[in-house]
C-alpha cells in the first residue's frame, strides 16, 4: 500500500508554558516530523529538543487504550459502559452518604482550557462542591496571589517580545535555558546584543555564567535579596518618583521596612556579597525598561508569595510596569497550560476569569448560564485534599492528567492519601504511578489528539488542533468529562470545545472576546480580551492597575526562614527542578529518543563536597531526608555551590519527591520544593 501523503496540522506545543507554535506532519497514521512554525509569535520558527523531537510517546505501545477497573490487586480491562456506571455508583454513593464536599478533583495543567472549564463546571454544577484545583497550586499559585495583590491581575504583565526591548533583564529563580528553552535563547540573544543581565539563582546556570552579575543567593533567601535591592535603589534614587506618586501605594511603609535590609544583613542571610548586590541594583535601577522574568525558584518556597511581592516591588519602584515601553514582572509558567487551567477556574476559590466564589454577583452569573446554583464556600486546595483524605473528610478523588504520586512533594504522604480514599478515578494516557493506585482508570488523549486552546506564559490564547486519532478506545478528555457528568446524572452542555470556550466567554468578562472562530481567523489573542473587537492586551495596566483603587501596591515583608534548614544531621540543601531533555514526571519524554540524551537521573554536586564524601563522578550516592531515601548517580559540577545539591523529578526510580518537604507557602499552600535538608552517603 502506498504511504499516505503527509498532512500538516498547526498546533501548540504540549510541553512547557512558552507555547511554541508547531506544525505536525502526519503520515501513515503517525507523526512523520514536527517542525516549528515561523508564524509562532513567541518561537518565531524555533523549538527545543522536547517540542521538536519528543513525540514518539503518542504512538507508544504503552498507551492506555481501554478503561481499567480495579479487581483486587490488579487493574483489569473494562468497557466504557462498566467504568462509567461504576463511577456513577461509587461517587454518587459518596455524595449521598457524605455530601458533595467529600468529593474532589485535581484538574490538569496539561489539558486544554475547554477541558479545564468542563472539569470545574462538573465539580460545581454537577457534584456541587468547589473542591477543584490544578497543578498551579504546586508551582505558580504564589504568582497568582502575589501579582493580584500587587497589580490586580493574576497574569504576567508583558509579552515575550518585550525581551528585545529590555535594557536589563533580571532573571530570578529560573533556568530558562533548560526549562523554557526558547525563552532562554531569546534572553541569551538579548544579553549578547548588549542588554545587561542580572541572574539571581543558587546555581551557576548557563545564563548565570553569561550574566553581568550573578547573585548566588542561598535557597530560601529571596525576600532578603529583593529587599536589599529595593533599599539600594531607594537610597541611590534609582526609582521613578513621578510613577510612585501617581500610581503606587505603600512607599513609606516599605521604606521603613527596608531599614532592616542593609547589604551587610542581606549578605548574612543570603551569602550575596554587598558589592554584587549594589551592582545588580544599579544595573536594574538605571536601565531603560528593565524586565523581570522569574520562575519556580521564586514561588516554590514557604514564603513564595512574599517572594513575588518583594520582586514586584522592584518594578514598581523603578516605574517599569504598566507602561507601553516594556519591562514588567513575568512568571515563566511550568506546564504548557498552567495559566489556562487557572484562567478557566479550576481553582477552589475562584470561578472562571478569577472571579471569587465568595462574590455573589459572579456566582449568580455562572448560575444563570449553567442553570443551577453555585456553591459559595471555597473548596480544598491540593495539599488540603490529601490531609482531608487521611482524616476521612474526603472520600472520592478524580485525578485528571497529573501524576501526583510522583510530582507532588512528600510523595509517601500523597500515596497514603490515595490509599485512604474510598474511590479514586484517574484519567491518563499512561499507567502512571498515580493510575496504578486508582480504582478506575480512564484512557484519555495526548496533546497531539486534542482540540481546543492553551494559554501560554504571556497570557496568549493559542489553538490546539488534533493531528492524530486517540488510540484504541481511548477518548477525547472533553468527551470523557461529559460522560462522567452524565454518569452522575448531570449534563454539562457544550457540545464541542468551541462551544465550551464560547460559554466561558459568557461567564468570564476577561475572555469575553475569545473564540475558536476568532483564533482561527486572527491568530493568538492575549487576555484581557473583553469583546469581539478588543484586540487583546499584550501589556497590562497601561492606564491604571486592576487593584481596587487602580494603584500598584508595594509590599513591606520581613525575611522569614524556610520550612527546614540544613543542620548537623541533614547538612546539605537539595534543590529540585527540571532538565532540558525531559519533562515533569518524564511519562512522555522517557518514551521518546530523548531518553538516550539523558537515560537516568543524577545528583548534581560541587566537586569539593564530593571529595569530602569520597565520591567520584558517576558513583552511586544515597540521598536521605527526614521523609525518605533515594539513590542517584553523582554528577560533579561547579555549577553547584558548596553545601547544595540538585536533582530533577523526571525518573520514578529516583523519586525526588519522596525527599521533598511538606512545608508550604503560608498564603497559597504551594510546596517548598526548593529547600530540602538532606544527608548524603556513598552507596
Ligand atoms: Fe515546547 Fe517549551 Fe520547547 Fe517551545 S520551549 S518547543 S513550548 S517545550
Amino acid at each position: 500500500v502506498a504511504p499516505v501523503s503527509p498532512i500538516a496540522v498547526d498546533t501548540t506545543c504540549g510541553y512547557c508554558g512558552v507555547g511554541c507554535a508547531l506544525t505536525v506532519h502526519v503520515a501513515d497514521g503517525g507523526v512523520d516530523q514536527i517542525t516549528p512554525d515561523r508564524r509562532g509569535p513567541v518561537n518565531r520558527g524555533h523549538a527545543c529538543v522536547k517540542g521538536r523531537f519528543a513525540y514518539g510517546f503518542a504512538t507508544s505501545p504503552d498507551r492506555l487504550t481501554t478503561p481499567l477497573i480495579r479487581d483486587g490487586d490488579r487493574l483489569a480491562p473494562a468497557s466504557w459502559e462498566d467504568a462509567l456506571a461504576l463511577i456513577g455508583e461509587r461517587i454518587g454513593g459518596v455524595i449521598g452518604r457524605h455530601g458533595p464536599d467529600a468529593v474532589a478533583a485535581i484538574s490538569s495543567a496539561r489539558a486544554t482550557n475547554e477541558e479545564n472549564y468542563l472539569m470545574q463546571k462538573l465539580m460545581r454544577a454537577v457534584v456541587g462542591t468547589n473542591n477543584v484545583d490544578n497543578c498551579s497550586r504546586i508551582c505558580h499559585a504564589p504568582s497568582a496571589a502575589g501579582l493580584t495583590a500587587a497589580f490586580g491581575l493574576a497574569g504576567g504583565t508583558n509579552p515575550a517580545e518585550d525581551i528585545e526591548r529590555a535594557g536589563c533583564l533580571l532573571v530570578a529563580g529560573a533556568n530558562p535555558t533548560e526549562a523554557h528553552p526558547v525563552i532562554g535563547a531569546r534572553i541569551r540573544q538579548r544579553a549578547l546584543s548588549g542588554a545587561k543581565l542580572v541572574v539571581i539563582d543558587p546555581r551557576r546556570t548557563e545564563l548565570a555564567a553569561l550574566a553581568d552579575v550573578h547573585l548566588a543567593a542561598r535557597p530560601g533567601s529571596n525576600v532578603a535579596v529583593f529587599n536589599g535591592l529595593a533599599r539600594i535603589m531607594l537610597e541611590q534614587g534609582w526609582t521613578d518618583p513621578g510613577f510612585l506618586a501617581d500610581r503606587a501605594d505603600g512607599l513609606d511603609i516599605l521604606r521603613e521596612q527596608l531599614r532592616r535590609f542593609s547589604p551587610e544583613r542581606v549578605a548574612q542571610l543570603s551569602g550575596v556579597a554587598p558589592p554584587a548586590l549594589r551592582e545588580a541594583a544599579r544595573l536594574y535601577g538605571t536601565a531603560q525598561t528593565p524586565m523581570i522574568i522569574y520562575g519556580l525558584g521564586v514561588t516554590e518556597h514557604a514564603h513564595g508569595t512574599d517572594g513575588v511581592r518583594t520582586l514586584a516591588n522592584l518594578a514598581i519602584l523603578r516605574g517599569a510596569v504598566g507602561t507601553q515601553h516594556g519591562g514588567g514582572v513575568n512568571p515563566l509558567r511550568g506546564q504548557n497550560n498552567v495559566q489556562g487551567a487557572s484562567d478557566m477556574g479550576a481553582l477552589p476559590d475562584l470561578l472562571p476569569g478569577y472571579r471569587p466564589v465568595a462574590d455573589a454577583q459572579a456566582r449568580a452569573r455562572c448560575a444563570q448560564v449553567w442553570g443551577c446554583p453555585v456553591p459559595d464556600r471555597a473548596g480544598l486546595r491540593i495539599p488540603e485534599m490529601f490531609d482531608a483524605a487521611l482524616d476521612g473528610r474526603l472520600r472520592a478523588l478524580y485525578v485528571f492528567g497529573e501524576n501526583i504520586a510522583q510530582t507532588d512533594p512528600d510523595s509517601g504522604h500523597v500515596r497514603a492519601a490515595l490509599a485512604a480514599c474510598e474511590f479514586v478515578v484517574c484519567q491518563e494516557i499512561f499507567l502512571t504511578d498515580t493510575a496504578r493506585l486508582a480504582d478506575v482508570v480512564l484512557p484519555g488523549a495526548s496533546f497531539l489528539e486534542k482540540d481546543g486552546t492553551f494559554v501560554n506564559f504571556d497570557r496568549r490564547f493559542q489553538r490546539v488542533r488534533p493531528a492524530l486519532p486517540t488510540p484504541g478506545s481511548a477518548r477525547a478528555d472533553f468527551a470523557i468529562i461529559q460522560a462522567v457528568a452524565a454518569a452522575l446524572g448531570g449534563d454539562l452542555g457544550c457540545a464541542t470545545p468551541a462551544a465550551a470556550l464560547d460559554e466561558c466567554a459568557r461567564v468570564a468578562p476577561l475572555f469575553a472576546g475569545v473564540s475558536h472562530a476568532r483564533l482561527d481567523r486572527e491568530g493568538p489573542l492575549h487576555w484581557p480580551c473583553r469583546s469581539t473587537d478588543d484586540p487583546g492586551q499584550p501589556r497590562l495596566h497601561l492606564r491604571s492597575f486592576a487593584t481596587p483603587n487602580g494603584r500598584a501596591q508595594l509590599a513591606a515583608r520581613e525575611w522569614l526562614p524556610p520550612g527546614e534548614q540544613p543542620d548537623e544531621a541533614y547538612p546539605y540543601v537539595l534543590i529540585t527542578g527540571r532538565r532540558l531533555t525531559h519533562y515533569n514526571a518524564g511519562t512522555m519524554t522517557r518514551r521518546t529518543p530523548n531518553l538516550a540524551l539523558q537515560p537516568h537521573e543524577t545528583l548534581d554536586m560541587h566537586p569539593a563536597d564530593a571529595a569530602a564524601l569520597g565520591l567520584r563522578d558517576g558513583a552511586a550516592v544515597e540521598i536521605t531526608s527526614r521523609r525518605g531515601s533515594v539513590t542517584a548517580t553523582a554528577r560533579l559540577t561547579s555549577e553547584m555551590a558548596l553545601g547544595q545539591v540538585f536533582m530533577a523529578f523526571h525518573f520514578p526510580d529516583v523519586a525526588a519527591n519522596l525527599l521533598t518537604s511538606a512545608a508550604v507557602d503560608e498564603v497559597t499552600s504551594c510546596p517548598e520544593y526548593k529547600v530540602t535538608a538532606v544527608q548524603l552517603r556513598p552507596r
